[in-house]
């Protein structure tokens, strides 16, 4: 068994498409390789920065991902090779382990599709696309929207 603790640089396009790592940001890896029959098997965690946009109010998001990948590799032509379809099981090449494939299916899995800057964000204003925190708790379009027309004529007649 042998640990790896290795900081690299994070490939291009490693996220979705609202949030990923940023190309060339540190990766921090740390894992362990052991050695089993058929080939290594590689666990272990990677962490990185993240950075993307509130999916509601499109402002920056900066955070962090941390993921556990557990990877086997078969030996070039060992049995699990010569049984196992390509996308099922790594495989060595040489000497090298290709961690890429991997890492890019656990970072995208761990982040979310709709990524928020807080969870409660209330996003833009439909109307002017002004962020709810910047508007006042009053903040309305009643004048300019038909569908309240009726209901202040109504408020009117009462007074
Ligand atoms: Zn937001
Ligand atoms: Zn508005």
């Amino acid at each position: 068994m042998r640990t790896v603790e290795r900081v690299v640089q994070a490939p291009s396009d490693l996220g979705v498409e609202l949030i990923g790592v940023p190309e060339g940001a540190d990766l921090e890896l740390d894992l362990r390789m052991e050695s089993v029959s058929e080939g290594v098997l590689v666990s272990g965690t990677v962490s990185g920065p993240v950075r993307g946009e509130c999916g509601r109010c499109l402002r920056g998001i900066d955070d962090s991902v941390t993921v556990t990948i557990q990877e086997l590799y078969a030996y070039e032509n060992s049995t699990t090779d010569a049984t196992t379809e390509e996308d099922e099981v790594g495989r060595l090449q040489g000497d090298l382990i290709d961690l890429e494939p991997a890492l890019r299916d656990a970072v995208v899995l761990a982040l979310p599709t709709n990524p928020l800057c807080r969870q409660d964000c209330p996003g833009l204003c439909s109307e002017c696309g002004v962020h709810w925190d910047d508007l006042p708790a009053d903040h309305s379009h009643q004048q300019v929207d038909p569908r309240w027309a009726g209901l202040s004529q109504l408020t009117r007649t009462e007074e």
